[in-house]
């Protein structure tokens, strides 16, 4: 006997039809004898439209009334999954996040989870329950509903893998597995047999939204085996033992697939985009020392992730234009907060630019092997590309370029490092 958690996204619960399918692969799962927690997500569109009531009613909304309403969602799946459960002859029962509990720190609309308490949840599923779980959501310290951030209910299935011991954390999706890109914007995108845990937490961090980077970093921490497969498998479920989806493993495990012949390994494993970051520019700030950590402190105490940062020098001796980006939901409080402090940092203009995005190539092969950033420079200019700032780490490199230029660049990319399938 296995204990498995499964993961349903958005797509794989949109509508009582799909429930009705996915209920039927949970239901597979748990006549092999094994011991099933379920962890869904909102309906596909779901959580947006949530999201969009929020920014209607005040778009400076206060996170904590954000997490009331967009954890909404996730409630309504469980609920009718249990219940298409319990129509197909299961025993089953939903568990809400405050009713576990997930304990949730930090920031409404981006908490961490503590820990989770599993002992109800483990007698439960020892008794035959199919335990189903909304994912994203939990409780914070002052007791109220908090949620993980867009994508978290892959983190809440992790987190719940690690908490009962499961012997392995399916997340199913709309895609059969981890590609080289995004195949919806590469037909020839390839799927990869493994990720290494390193490999995929640099690639969901700029944007490979098909893992939660908050999912792949308590995995490699806890050792949780994940597996990237497809809910859509036909009318008749395979289990997930047949299924050909993406490993995520050690760097250990990797080294023994490539030994064995199974998978070559690449110099760049993955590229990835991100539309969802704002450009913001502070002209003629005082170049001297403490302005950068004027601007960045309060940006920090209110919880908003700087991302790329670039200090040009200025044309007048003494002041500089510091150009950043932060995700784009946060534009408008990040903007709010440098308005208010505009004395203490001493800018002249604020600009702003939503018509951004960044595209990024990951791979551990970069560590050993030169020319990954020049072929990737080279290749975006034959195609009249501009790249307005660069950032890299040992095993990344990203350009952020016009929100246009996207899915452009990253085919020029995929072709460039021979990342094409056949
Ligand atoms: P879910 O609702 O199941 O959580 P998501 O939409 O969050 O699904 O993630 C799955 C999507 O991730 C896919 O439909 C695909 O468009 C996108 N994606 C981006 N990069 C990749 C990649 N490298 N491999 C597979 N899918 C990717
Ligand atoms: N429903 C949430 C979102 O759309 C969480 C998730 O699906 O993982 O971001
Ligand atoms: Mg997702």
């Amino acid at each position: 006997m296995a204990r498995i958690v499964m993961k349903f996204g958005g797509t794989s619960m949109a509508g009582t039809e799909r429930i009705r399918r996915v209920a039927n692969i949970v239901r597979k799962q748990a006549a092999n004898g094994d011991q099933v927690a379920v962890v869904v997500s909102a309906m596909a569109g779901e959580t947006d439209r949530l999201v969009n009531f929020c920014r209607e009613a005040n778009p400076l909304y206060d996170p904590a009334e954000y997490d009331v309403v967009v954890a909404s969602g996730e409630q309504v799946t469980s609920g009718l999954l249990a219940l298409t459960l319990q129509a197909l002859g299961c025993k089953a029962r939903s568990w809400l996040g405050w009713q576990l509990p997930v304990h949730t720190v930090e920031a409404h609309a981006k908490a961490r989870i503590e820990d989770i308490d599993s002992d109800a949840l483990l007698a439960s599923m020892a008794a035959g329950e199919i335990a189903v779980i909304p994912g994203f959501q939990g409780i914070g310290g002052d007791g109220r509903v908090t949620t993980l951030g867009r994508g978290g209910s892959d983190t809440s299935a992790v987190a719940v893998a690690a908490a009962i011991g499961a012997d392995r954390c399916d997340i199913y999706t709309d895609v059969d597995g981890v590609y080289t890109t995004d195949p919806r914007i590469v037909a020839k995108a390839r799927k990869q047999k493994a990720v290494t845990y390193e490999e995929m937490l640099e690639l969901a961090s700029v944007g490979a939204k098909v893992l939660q980077t908050r999912s792949v970093g308590l995995a490699m921490k806890e050792g949780v085996r994940v597996q990237v497969l497809s809910s859509f498998t036909g009318d008749d479920a395979v289990p997930a033992d047949e299924l050909p989806g993406t490993m995520i493993v050690s760097e250990e495990e990797m080294e023994q697939i490539l030994e064995d012949g199974h998978m070559e390994r690449q110099h760049v494993t993955g590229i990835a985009h991100d539309k969802n970051e704002a450009k913001i520019i502070l002209t003629r700030v005082p170049d001297k020392p403490g302005a950068v950590a004027n601007i960045f402190s309060p940006l920090a105490d209110a919880s908003i992730n700087v991302d790329m940062i670039i200090q040009n020098v200025g044309r007048d001796k003494g002041e500089t234009d510091v150009t950043f980006t932060v995700p784009q939901t946060d534009l408008p409080r990040a903007q709010a907060l440098l308005e208010d402090r505009r004395e203490d940092i001493g800018f002249n203009r604020i600009i702003t630019d939503s018509h951004v995005a960044k595209v990024s190539v990951v791979g551990v092969g970069m560590k050993s092997h030169a020319g990954v950033a020049s072929t990737m420079f080279k290749s975006l200019a034959d195609r009249g590309i501009n790249i307005q700032a660069i950032s890299t780490s040992e095993i990344k490199v990203s350009v952020m370029i016009d929100e246009d230029e996207t899915e452009l660049a990253v085919r020029v990319l995929h072709t460039a490092y021979g990342l094409d399938a056949d």
